[in-house]
């Protein structure tokens, strides 16, 4: 429950938790401009520490995080190689046409991957033909926002295409904890594959605002002066990164429990009539399934479950997507597919 509702819309509702909000209270904070913030400076060297990077720079979002990967690593007019379904095309405002005035160039997104052969004959390959633009950047999530999880293998084959032309790669982290505890791994294993990561401290790890982008020194040295044309230079902001680490360190061990609560609520929503479940495509935290035949359709479902008390996402692209986290409960699930069952 949060304030009193259940709350199946995304991992990024979850508030932070009373020790977050103790350790807040308490935090050393300092003037982060000048580098005197302890409790950020501590945030960005654990988060660093943790994927075995150099440096680490502490941002408000995830889309600031991405932002500044691009603007960081690529010139204007030069490309990024990246899949059409990705959050830096679908769900970052065009920002990086605005910002880094990148050009995007999309690869089909097949099973949850860019096929190999695609990127490799994506990439531009004779950097001083004049009318060609160059490649720049290859970029991916793990995992994504479709709920699914790229293995080490495949991470480990696009860095070796990136080497090969002599191009880094971007991992949109934002759940990469969740694809590390599907996979299985310490995230350091697939951090090996990356030159940059943006990891998401708000989503399923309770933190109230943040990110962190790890890369290398001199990488984080640049992104540290273009957070500052951006405006994100922030002042005590040790308050939020208070929350920040105990999210790191505290919650990753826990998201276990967010997975078996999903697979919990697709085998329970396999019961409910005219609900089509894609249990295939459920990795992390999140349940897709289709309306097929429900009495509802999914406007009338999102007004019926708000009267009883449940927050959930109409469908995008005809699919439903309930999402699982440190606020919902087996209780919880049980009653919301009761709701579903009544639903007439
Ligand atoms: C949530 C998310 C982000 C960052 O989103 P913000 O709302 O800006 O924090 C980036 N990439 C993916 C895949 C995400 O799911």
């Amino acid at each position: 429950m949060i304030n009193g509702k259940i709350d199946f819309r995304s991992d990024t509702v979850t508030v932070p938790t009373e020790e977050m909000r103790k350790a807040m209270y308490q935090a050393v904070v300092g003037d982060d401009v000048y580098g005197d913030d302890e409790t950020v400076n501590e945030l960005e060297r654990l988060t660093a520490q943790r994927f075995g990077k150099e440096a680490g720079l502490f941002v408000p979002t995830g889309t600031m995080s991405n932002q500044l990967a691009l603007f960081t690593h690529v010139q204007r007019g030069e490309e990024v190689i990246l899949p059409d379904n990705c959050h830096i095309i679908v769900h970052e405002a065009g920002a990086a046409a605005i910002i880094a005035a990148a050009q995007l160039r999309s690869i089909p997104n097949i099973g949850g991957e860019m096929p190999l052969d695609l990127v490799k004959q994506y990439i531009r390959k004779d950097p001083n033909d004049i009318h060609q633009p160059r490649t720049a950047l290859i970029t991916y999530e793990n995992a994504d926002s479709d709920g699914q999880v790229r293995s080490v293998k495949y991470m480990k084959e696009i860095k070796e295409v990136a080497v090969r032309y002599n191009l880094p790669v971007h991992v949109d982290g934002a759940r990469i904890f969740n694809a590390a505890t599907y996979l299985n791994v310490d995230v350091k294993e697939m951090a090996q594959y990356a030159d940059t990561i943006s990891i998401c401290l708000s989503k399923g790890l309770c933190a109230p605002v943040g990110s962190v982008l790890v890369g290398s020194k001199e990488f984080i040295a640049l992104a540290r002066r273009k957070r500052k044309i951006l405006g994100g230079g922030m002042r005590q902001v040790g308050i939020l990164a208070a929350a920040g680490i105990l999210a790191l360190q505290e919650m990753p061990q826990r998201l276990q429990a967010d997975h078996d609560n999903a697979k919990y609520l697709a085998t329970r929503l396999k019961e409910v009539k005219g609900l089509e479940v894609y249990e295939e495509r459920q990795q992390i935290n999140m349940v897709f399934f289709r309306l097929k035949n429900y009495p509802l359709d999914s406007a009338a479902l999102v007004r019926y479950m708000a009267v009883n008390g449940v927050r959930i996402n109409g469908e995008d692209n005809g699919m439903m997507r309930f999402v699982t986290h440190y606020y919902v409960s087996q209780k919880e699930i049980d009653q919301v597919v009761q709701l579903l069952k009544d639903a007439k």
